[in-house]
């Protein structure tokens, strides 16, 4: 096999320009051409992984399918490549250190004075060989979480220098996302952050190979120019960037811009076919010419954050394409929300999905929203917490069971219908203690679970501690809600539905985490057919 190429994507200037979408583009880009390319992201904070992070922090966690959490890019990656990720796609600095100084206590080290240098960049470079080792790919693109100049991302950029160093540049190739403010005032484009940004790289070692540009104006050929001469890179080197209605649309763009192209020639790889991205193409042609229009509400409690529920958002872009159906999703924050005000809140809506979540902030709010789904016959799905809100909603106003609960919630309730597993009883760490990651579920065969996904077995990904206490089942099923799906090892249920509604289905796992552009996720699909055909 030949030798892996790596390819780092650092980020000048501010945070937030993309470094995940372009990253997700170029591999996309490098995909269609026939490469096998997975995408690794580097992560400059103190935690172990983000699992215990608020979604206010830093968005979503993402789960793979071996059930590491991670950072929401890995999502896109996902969504992207159409390959799932694992544990080794996301590192953080926490991990690093958490390895060394696990080493350094076993006496690994020898009696070493255990340093930044090597003995971390070390680490680090043992974690971004290993995505490429064995798997197969011909190249790996390594992200670098934060910005150039942050002291805790030192680490990474020193590694990646010592990769150079040891790899050579034609295996081993930096790209350089900035960005390039417009001045409305004097109509200009200004480099001078830019090339403040590349001095800062080369300060600690790194000359980048490829600048891509973030701006809002499209950039006149001098300014590429003038950024190539003052940047020392080629001019066909200097991409850029517009903003475009859709993240989906960047890989056309970095198309159009040859960044593809760029990187094959530096890294001495066969330019191959043009990109085969007929279906991607077909995906966004429907996504921008929507024959319905639904409105779809989002009950939560991050709201104000919209990156807290990402991989939600981007499953109806997935499955709202599919259908040839614009889905505008209505952010409803759950403590705002209650039996009085839902049919105001909701009057516009033509879908409920109750989102998944932690803690009792807003849980009332959200079994109003289940409550008011079930009454009006508004297709509904709830995920993961949702799920477990249309149990408590269930049991309190159809079995009568009255404060009917989740012991997350209530732990001295008379009714608990959501109970901890028994294997979480003894647990007390938070971090990466859940039930997290694939597991498999049969479906009934007569349930509208089973008719979206037209299979009876399906492998999902979990992350809670809490599940339906099968005590109850039986009085669920007299009562008219029935377990869809099941897990074959454990016997929980894992799917609930209400046969009598319209479209009414809660599911303990994350569909939204394996939804991807080509393969929209089956119960989306099938939830925005119901809310078209309401
Ligand atoms: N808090 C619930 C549990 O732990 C649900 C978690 C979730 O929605 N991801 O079971």
């Amino acid at each position: 096999m030949a030798e892996v190429k790596y390819i780092f994507v650092t980020g000048g200037v501010t945070s937030s320009l993309g470094k995940g979408t372009l990253s997700a583009s170029l591999a996309k880009l490098l995909q269609a051409r026939g490469y096998s390319v997975t995408i690794q992201k580097l992560d400059p904070y103190i935690n172990v992984d983000p699992g215990t992070l608020n979604p206010y922090e830093h968005g979503e966690c993402f789960v793979t399918v071996d059930g590491a959490e991670t950072d929401l890019d890995l999502g896109h990656y996902e969504r992207f490549l159409n390959v799932p990720t694992s544990q080794a796609n996301n590192v953080t600095t926490g991990r690093i250190y958490q390895t060394v100084i696990e080493k350094e206590r076993r006496g690994d080290y020898l009696g070493k004075t255990v340093q930044v240098i090597p003995h971390i960049t070390d680490e680090i470079k043992r974690r971004i060989k290993i995505v490429g080792s064995g798997k197969n790919f011909d190249i790996v693109i390594t992200e670098i979480g934060g910005t150039v100049g942050d002291i805790e991302s030192l680490p990474y950029i020193e590694s990646v220098r010592q990769l150079r160093w040891e790899m050579g540049q034609q295996n081993c190739l930096v790209i350089h996302l900035t960005l390039v403010p417009y001045l409305s005032s004097t109509g200009e484009s200004k480099t001078k952050p830019t090339q403040h940004s590349v001095k800062e790289l080369l300060e600690n070692g790194i000359q980048p190979d490829i600048l891509v540009l973030r701006t809002v104006k499209t950039l006149h050929e001098d300014v590429k120019r003038k950024v190539a001469l003052f940047c020392n890179v080629e001019e066909d080197a200097v991409v850029e960037s517009v903003d475009v209605s859709t993240i989906y649309e960047v890989p056309l763009y970095m198309l159009e811009e040859k960044l593809d192209q760029t990187v094959l020639r530096k890294l001495n790889l066969a330019q191959r076919d043009e990109p085969e991205l007929t279906d991607w193409k077909r995906f966004l042609t429907r996504l921008k010419n929507p024959k319905h229009i639904i409105s779809v509400a989002l009950v939560g409690k991050y709201v104000e954050l919209a990156d807290a529920y990402k991989s939600i958002s981007e499953a109806f872009i997935h499955a709202g394409s599919y259908n040839e159906c614009k889905v505008n999703v209505a952010f409803i924050h759950s403590e705002k929300l209650n039996d009085e005000n839902a049919a105001d809140l909701f009057k516009d809506i033509d879908g409920i999905l109750v989102a998944p979540g932690f803690g009792n902030r807003g849980i009332e709010g959200k079994i109003s929203a289940v409550k008011y789904a079930r009454l009006n016959n508004i297709p509904f799905l709830g995920i993961c917490l949702g799920m477990q809100c249309a149990v408590i909603e269930f049991a309190r106003n159809v079995l009568e069971l009255e404060g009917a609960h989740s012991t997350e919630f209530d732990d001295k309730t008379k009714y608990p219908v959501i109970d901890l597993m028994e294997e979480q009883k003894s647990i007390t760490d938070k971090g990466g203690t859940m039930r997290l990651g694939a597991y498999k579920c049969i479906l009934n065969s007569d349930s509208t679970t089973y008719k979206a996904y037209g299979r009876e077995e399906i492998e999902e990904r979990h992350r809670h501690r809490f599940e339906f206490n099968d005590r109850f089942l039986e009085d669920y099923i007299k009562g008219g809600m029935i377990p869809a799906g099941i897990n074959p090892d454990s016997k929980l249920v894992e799917i609930i539905e209400i046969p009598e509604h319209k479209w009414f289905v809660g599911v303990q796992f994350h569909p939204e985490y394996s939804s991807t552009v080509l393969n929209p996720h089956p119960l989306f699909v099938s939830f925005i057919k119901a809310c078209i055909d309401k």
